[in-house]
């Protein structure tokens, strides 16, 4: 706990607009024994500041530090004193001075004193600072002797450029392969896309020299046909069971990377296209197999094919389709319907691989159908130089350098590529194919004539398939459902690419998204260096992502825990197992130190050393407000996810948005840890409003934390509830979501609540 706190105020960034010595006087006077130095200081984040807060610290006269100046989101390289030291950086410059509108419009004039409004916000800003790091510690970290030996699941191409990255950065890895060899799909491929200058040609992946590699490092120990039963622990201390040909084996390791690859989607959902029905409809991956064994033949009689269509684009739904159409395609079914009951008719007619209603494919095409596509055009051309290919796509998607790939394929004479929609593929008796597609660049219906029609290869993450990681965790063996991504491993697309939402735990591959052999091996290195900088960061006592280096953690006060096991419920990264009777039991490695569990904990009986539901209170409790709207203006808690709406914030007072001075603002590590008792101690002092910001909900989140706002949004009704008690308007709070480039709304945010509150009129507590 602060018993001297030094408070520092930067002249250079503050000076111009607000009166110092009023303020250093006002915090001398309020916090008589606490603050036991205040400082106007010429250029804080200079040597002249950090100079004399060295110097405090140094003599002891201080233990703790408020700087008042920028943006804790800058400076913030000069301005650390290090882990011992607690530290709050009021935020003045750009939160008070910046965005500062004056009510009655005025402009602000440097050459007269303050405005009263501007003034009082900064000392409240203030005396919220030193309340807070009265109330704070600094951290003890907890320590978790780190195993410095990563599992690597999967011994494809990804995973073998992971465990090689791993072993080349000095850490042991223990690589688990299911199958008897390594080599995954890679050594499947007749050929690879591009990997290397000038991206035009298909070429050789260099899998056989990978696996030699792998098998050449010593500090790489490889178990093929073994599959992995069970993980449990923490990350620095996971125990891994194996089960391998000869037995079973259990393994210390200090983090995992899955790098299992995809299986291949169900094919049944191909069939509308004749797949299934006619030999010659074919996907990508018997392609694949078939040039492979270095051939291009139609399955159905063994003859080399003198046109290949490759079919990217085609109608998965009725809906899209004009009322005439859908009573064609129904009629046509009908008839086929009945041609099917007339075994002569059957014999005579010709089959059409109508798209119909039930037919459903991902909802996506990744840029590896496009890339297939040109791949496999081009073995056409190689081994069948007489023969033709065709694409039809709906969207070639070639992101980046492939471009040079793309455009080489259209560089070749017999290659062919047209937009447009595959309505049918019909089998005629001659052993053709005939495709119909609409909507082509050409604006008109065409027809294409192919020997062989090739269909995609849909990529399924086989975490979506198979219980691949035996998480011994009491939020099941998994990572959590996301609908949205099919399964694809996920923690933030957005913020951390290689994160799952099991800290230790990391994705590389075609497992966390379709990638190329290019992209999969940087993915590789990526998951690598992650797994490393886990091993790296739990020994220090350290969260690992998203808030790296926080040594603060969850502490329980169990005497008072009534069971209730919301915190195991709704921690978002499986950090909280509980015993039988509902006590959670934290895993402190596995937390990400997100708050959620302090946020649910209806006992407030969970709180970190330098962020706890009593800290905040106390913030809330030095706001001064007025008796009167009148008098002052309305009081409106601001409650700031500090990942987005809080820089968010900065952002826009850095461009100049203004809005209301009748705002206080905290920034908190997530919505998610909201706790309720915090917006009624605010209503309870006179607060007319409360507004929350966090970031956008859903499955294409970006919340760092998985579903801050979500789980605040349902506390709501428990805000609800208490407000009625209280005899207070429910309007009076709300909840907004803000990304971080939303910068430019938050003044109508701030400002339209403002009005709102204005027009509801003092909170009926005010003054009791
Ligand atoms: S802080 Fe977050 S990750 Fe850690 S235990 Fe609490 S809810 Fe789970
Ligand atoms: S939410 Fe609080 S009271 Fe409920 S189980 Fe967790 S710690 Fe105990």
């Amino acid at each position: 706990m602060a018993e001297k706190v030094g408070v520092y105020l930067d002249k250079t960034s503050l000076g111009q607009y607000l009166n110092l010595d009023d303020l250093a006087e006002k915090v001398q006077k309020k916090w008589k024994k606490l603050c036991t130095s205040v400082k106007i200081v010429d250029i804080l984040s200079g040597d002249e500041g950090i100079n004399a807060i060295q110097e405090d610290l140094k003599a002891e006269t201080v233990d703790s530090v408020c700087i008042g100046g920028t943006s804790p989101r800058v400076d913030w390289e000069f301005l650390d004193f290090g882990s011992k030291v607690p530290q709050e950086r009021v935020n003045l410059r750009e939160l008070c001075i910046w965005a500062y509108q004056d009510p009655e419009g005025n402009e602000a004039n440097q050459e007269q004193d303050p405005p009263e409004q501007l003034q009082a916000m900064a000392l409240d800003y203030l005396n919220m600072g030193i309340a807070k790091l009265e109330k704070i510690e600094a951290p003890e970290p907890e320590i978790v002797e780190s195993v410095k030996s990563v599992l690597v699941q999967g011994g494809g191409w990804s995973g073998l450029n992971s465990a090689l990255s791993i072993a080349k950065a000095g850490y042991s890895v223990i690589l688990v392969e299911k199958e008897n060899e390594l080599g995954g799909y890679a050594r499947k491929l007749y050929k690879s896309f591009p990997l290397a200058y000038p991206y035009t040609q298909s070429q050789y992946p260099g899998i056989d020299e990978l696996v030699q590699q792998v098998k050449n490092q010593d500090k790489i120990t490889i178990y093929t046909s073994t599959r992995l039963e069970s993980f449990s622990g923490q990350p620095g201390d996971f125990t891994a069971s194996l089960k391998t040909s000869s037995g079973e084996e259990e393994l210390q390791v200090g983090a995992m990377v899955v790098a299992t690859g995809w299986e291949e989607q169900d094919k049944q959902y191909l069939e509308p296209l004749g797949y299934g029905k006619n030999k010659d409809v074919v996907t990508m991956l018997q392609f694949e197999e078939m040039a492979k064994k270095g051939e291009v033949v139609r399955p159905s009689d063994g003859k080399k094919p003198e046109n290949v269509a490759f079919v990217l684009g085609f109608r998965d739904t009725l809906d899209q389709l004009s009322q005439e159409e859908q009573e064609q395609i129904e009629k046509k079914q009908q008839e086929k319907e009945a041609a099917k009951n007339d075994e002569d008719a059957e014999e005579e007619e010709e089959e059409t691989f109508q798209v119909n209603k039930t037919y459903k494919h991902l909802p996506y095409t990744s840029e590896i159908t496009s890339l297939n596509a040109l791949k496999q055009a081009g073995y056409v051309r190689e081994f069948l130089p007489q023969s033709k290919a065709f694409i039809i796509y709906e969207h070639m998607t070639i992101p980046g350098v492939n471009e040079h790939y793309y455009k080489a394929a259209q560089d070749d004479t017999g290659i062919m590529m047209t937009k447009g929609e595959v309505e049918s593929i019909t089998a005629s008796n001659d052993n053709k194919l005939l495709i119909s597609a609409r909507d082509t660049l050409i604006a008109d219906n065409i027809e294409v004539e192919a020997d062989m029609v090739v269909l995609p290869t849909g990529l399924v993450p086989t975490t979506a398939l198979d219980p691949i990681l035996q998480l011994s965790y009491r939020q099941g063996p998994s990572f959590p459902e996301l609908e949205l991504f099919d399964g694809f491993s996920d923690s933030n697309y957005i913020c951390f690419p290689y994160e799952t939402r099991r800290t230790g735990i990391y994705a590389a591959g075609s497992v966390h998204q379709p990638m190329t052999l290019a992209k999969s091996e940087v993915d590789a290195q990526g998951a690598a260096l992650k797994a490393i900088q886990c091993l790296e960061s739990v020994n220090r006592g350290m969260s690992v992502h998203p808030r790296s280096g926080d040594l603060s953690y969850p502490k329980f006060n169990f005497v008072r825990c009534t069971q209730c096991r919301r915190c195991t419920v709704e921690c978002p990264f499986g950090a909280l197992e509980e015993d039988e009777e509902g006590t959670p039991k934290p895993n402190i490695a596995r937390c990400r130190r997100c708050g959620t569990c302090m946020g649910a904990c209806p006992e407030r009986v969970i709180s970190f050393d330098n962020y706890g539901v009593g800290q905040i209170s106390s913030m809330i409790t030095q706001v001064s407000v007025p008796d009167e709207i009148e008098e002052g203006g309305p009081r409106i808690l601001v409650l700031a996810c500090e990942n987005d709406a809080y820089p968010a914030m900065d952002m826009a007072a850095q461009r100049g948005n203004k809005w209301s001075p009748y705002v206080r603002i905290i920034p908190v590590r997530c919505l998610g840890s909201v706790n309720t008792i915090w917006i009624a101690d605010a209503m309870g002092k006179g607060f007319d409003g409360a507004l929350l910001l966090g970031c956008k909900y859903g499955d294409d989140y970006q919340c760092h934390f998985v579903k801050g706002s979500e789980l605040c949004e349902g506390r709501m009704q428990n805000i609800g509830e208490t407000l009625d008690r209280l005899g207070v308007e429910l309007e009076r709070v709300q909840q907004e979501e803000v990304a971080i480039d939303e910068y430019e709304n938050i003044p109508n945010i701030i400002n339209n609540f403002v009005d709102k509150i204005l027009e509801l009129g003092p909170n009926p507590f005010k003054g009791f």
